[in-house]
């Protein structure tokens, strides 16, 4: 696995300061079997984009899953190998969590996540500066979270996944649970009613566009070497 260049000095965000009408949705604790592809076919049928923010043990399981989600240029970040609660692990446990993942996507699909979603958003800032300092990966969190987790009914989520979208916003729900997937053509019906457009994380931070072919490594393979 190659080593990231460092491209940029963003150490962690939770939103992105912005004028330009785009929001990024961003789905935790995937792949899931049958949720995740669903969510896809709606995300088609809408030509929007998304970043999946997978568990490393779940992609391990659903490689084509992942081929998916990138063939569609969806963006793909790392949420851990096992979830834990990162707040409470030492350097070397926090990074060995995340290593597992990265190398298992860039096995997968041939990139590597450049943004970590802390499992419970537990990641103390010492840790988001180690993480960028030892990986060049930046910790996104999020500005809008509906709580889907606790399964309040798929109307409640799509209002409140869109009552925080505004340029910028970063929305925070899961693929796992179905009501979430039910929820979702309401909220992008909503986010197009509100001149929106739904973009990948390193899109909503005008990074280069993420996959095999869009960014550069250090030390670069043949597989890699794109550009
Ligand atoms: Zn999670």
């Amino acid at each position: 696995m190659p080593a990231l260049q460092r491209t940029h000095e963003v150490v962690s965000l939770n939103a992105v300061e912005t004028s330009r009408p785009r929001v990024a949705l961003t789905f935790d604790d995937g792949p899931h079997p049958t949720n995740t592809p669903m969510l896809l076919d709606i995300l088609a049928r809408y030509n929007a984009k998304a970043t999946f923010y997978v568990i490393g043990q779940n992609a391990r399981r659903y490689p084509e899953i992942l081929r998916r989600m990138v063939a569609e240029g969806h963006e793909i970040g790392n949420h851990t190998y096992t979830h834990p609660v990162l707040s409470r692990l030492g350097n070397g446990t926090v990074l060995n969590e995340i290593d597992r993942t990265q190398q298992i996507v860039w096995d997968i699909v041939g990139a590597v996540p450049v943004t970590l979603r802390p499992p419970y958003g537990s990641f103390s800032p010492r840790q988001q500066h180690m993480l960028f300092d030892n990986r060049n990966l930046s910790t996104v969190v999020w500005s809008v979270d509906p709580e889907d987790w606790r399964r309040p009914g798929v109307s409640v989520v799509a209002n409140r996944m869109l009552r925080g979208a505004r340029p910028g916003a970063v929305i925070l729900a899961h693929d796992i649970h179905g009501p979430t997937i039910r929820a979702v053509p309401a909220v992008l019906d909503g986010i197009a009613a509100r001149g929106l457009e739904a973009v990948t994380i390193s899109e909503l931070l005008a990074w280069p566009h993420w996959g095999p072919r869009g960014l550069r490594y250090v030390g670069a393979t043949a597989r890699a070497s794109h550009g």
